[in-house]
């Protein structure tokens, strides 16, 4: 049997519309110990943001229900800031040219990495559309991700991204090294069993879990619960990635267990999910 820490490398709680820490207790009592919170974007919380203060808005919402949900798990419960890659398209939607777009998300970034140089947040999130988008924005979105690469190099943290769907990652992983980021504390979050470049934090699906326990590289288990009471079932549910462990130990994967909920965290983010449980 696994006995050893469990997290949720990706799920929001959403205290605003959705259930909030509420979710977070749906997991604990699943058997989840550790969860890295990310903060829902901010168009969903706060509306419109125009500037570093809209951000601000967002993320104390965040660090907030995140406190809450370390307050009752037995492990820790992390906030992992940052700027969802669709602003750029609400943004050049109200009238914003790419390059003020880039600028503002930037600032997004910037207050993100505040946070984590303070201690209030673990890592940063950035990325680009999953979607297809012209040519300037996509540039402009790329550019706002080396932003978050050179932000997460001087403040010495991980960087979650959300990207399209793929395995191959090698030139983004190349452009957090140019950064001065390794490319081990760049995470692709939504991946699949296996990424090239980044750390692959795969959605808790039974096959591509299998591919990842199968195999030898370091990986993170998460869910990407929304906490949206208007998409039930659009993703998978906080007792996922415990239910998920359970079966994946019975089915002798104990190894990878380890490697997904305790190597792999001290790797990338420097933290000790097994030293940090109370019980
Ligand atoms: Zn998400």
């Amino acid at each position: 049997m696994y006995d050893g820490p469990v997290l949720d490398n990706h799920l929001h709680l959403d205290p605003v519309n959705g259930r909030g820490v509420d979710a977070a207790a749906e997991f604990a009592a699943a058997g989840g110990t550790h969860l890295n919170v990310l903060n829902k974007p901010s168009w969903h919380l706060v509306g419109d943001v125009d500037d570093a203060d809209g951000f601000r808005e967002t993320f104390e919402i965040t660090l907030d229900v995140t406190a809450e949900a370390d307050e009752l798990l037995d492990g820790r419960a992390w906030p992992v800031l940052g700027v969802h890659p669709a602003l750029i398209s609400q943004l050049t939607e109200r009238g914003y040219a790419p390059d003020e777009a880039v600028e503002l998300m930037k600032i997004g970034i910037d207050v993100a990495a505040e946070y984590v140089a303070e201690g209030s947040a673990l890592a940063i999130k950035s990325g680009r559309p999953h979607y297809e988008v012209p040519e300037a924005v996509w540039d402009a979105s790329n550019d706002v991700m080396r932003h978050a690469f050179a932000r997460a190099a001087e403040v010495g943290c991980a960087v979650q991204l959300h990207t399209e769907g793929g395995e191959e990652f090698t030139e983004v992983a190349e452009w957090a090294e140019t950064a001065g980021l390794p490319r081990e504390r760049v995470v692709k979050h939504y991946s699949g069993g296996y990424v090239e470049g980044p750390i692959p934090s795969v959605i808790a699906r039974k096959d591509e879990l299998e591919r990842a326990c199968g195999g030898d590289w370091p990986f993170f288990m998460e869910t990407d619960f929304i906490d949206d009471p208007d998409r039930p079932g659009a993703v998978l549910g906080p007792k996922t990635v415990p239910k998920r462990t359970a079966w994946l130990a019975e089915q002798g994967y104990e190894e990878a267990l380890y490697r997904a909920h305790v190597e792999t965290p001290e790797r990338v983010y420097d933290v000790e999910t097994d030293a940090t449980r109370s019980a």
